[in-house]
């Protein structure tokens, strides 16, 4: 098609939405994009990587993801550069990019672990999938908010930060009692670093399916997952201007404040001490029947 064919008239109102900003603000595509971030995360971001990481408020991780996952930039490339620095940044980051290679390697070698769950314990786990709770998850309109800022992080930016992937994940997975393949088809359709083998196997150690046997008894608590690692609730307060003009606390616990100073914002579709206690019952029947 010719650049100025304007009888296609779709083309042309996304080149206006992306000019005109209300499109997300993507990673600068390509090598030189890849390699300014890296350049600035040596920079800025390693030496605290290690105590930093789990931070959804801070720009604390490299961002790399979209240019790992696209071959943009290679691990080896990022190992190489890492090999004339010490520190406790290095390590962390050097077993982050592990986990990516392992995934690969288990994905390969086990092929149906794409949908399937890899290890059988759980198979006879009863869930409810029921839609209009997994639509709210998607909407990032749970009524949870460190749930809700990552799940609106997720549409308006295509990326997630890797401790609110887990909280996301979990409060889908065992308060709601979804299947795990639910949420990780959600994350495929919208991540910019979408990968078949990182995603799925996110998911499967959440879910406590995957190649790590232990968590399948861990139902993160999202609130104090929030208040630790969101202390000033600027994460929350980014993606949820409902509750902007909320103290850090009460960002946390908005279902304390009337429903007109937390703008609409929802009270919790479900009570998370209730549906923990009932993930581990199911939990506990799953696990015994297959022993
Ligand atoms: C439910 C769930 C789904 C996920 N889906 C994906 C996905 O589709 N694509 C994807 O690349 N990562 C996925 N991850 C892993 C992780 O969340 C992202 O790699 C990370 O958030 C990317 O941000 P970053 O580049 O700033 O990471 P950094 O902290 O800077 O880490 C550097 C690189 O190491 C690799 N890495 C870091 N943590 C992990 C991890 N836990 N597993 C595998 N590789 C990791 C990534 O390539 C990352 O770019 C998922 C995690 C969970 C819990």
């Amino acid at each position: 098609m010719l650049a100025d064919d304007r009888s296609e008239t779709g083309l042309w109102d996304l080149v206006a939405e992306v000019a005109h900003g209300d499109a997300p603000d993507l990673p600068t595509p390509g090598e030189a994009g890849a390699y300014t971030r890296w350049e600035a995360f040596l920079a800025h971001g390693l030496d605290a990587y290690g105590a930093d990481r789990d931070r959804p408020d801070l720009d604390a991780t490299s961002q790399l993801s979209p240019y790992l996952k696209l071959g943009v930039v290679h691990p080896r490339t990022l190992l190489a550069d890492l090999a004339v620095r010490h520190g406790p940044g290095v390590e962390r980051f050097v077993t982050e990019l592990a986990w990516r290679e392992f995934y690969a390697y288990v994905l390969h070698h086990h092929p149906d672990s794409l949908w399937r769950d890899l290890r059988p314990e759980l198979a006879q786990l009863a869930y409810d999938d029921v839609p209009d709770l997994v639509q709210a998850w998607r909407d990032g309109r749970t009524g949870v908010p460190l749930v809700d800022a990552g799940m609106r992080q997720l549409l308006a930016t295509g990326w997630m930060h890797n401790r609110v992937r887990m909280v996301a994940a979990s409060f889908l997975i065992k308060h709601l009692h979804t299947r795990w393949q639910v949420g990780a088809q959600h994350f495929l359709d919208h991540l910019i670093d979408a990968d078949l083998a990182s995603n799925q196997h996110g998911w499967q150690w959440v879910a406590g399916t995957g190649t790590d046997a232990a968590p399948y008894y861990r139902v993160f608590n999202p609130v104090l997952q929030g208040e630790r690692f969101d202390p000033d609730a600027s994460y929350i307060h980014r993606w949820i201007p409902e509750l902007g003009a909320l103290t850090a606390h009460e960002a946390h616990h908005p279902w304390t404040v009337s429903a007109e100073r937390r703008g609409g914002y929802p009270d919790p579709i479900v009570d998370l001490d209730e549906e923990r206690k009932v993930a581990l019952a199911r939990h506990q029947a799953a696990r015994s029947v297959s022993q």
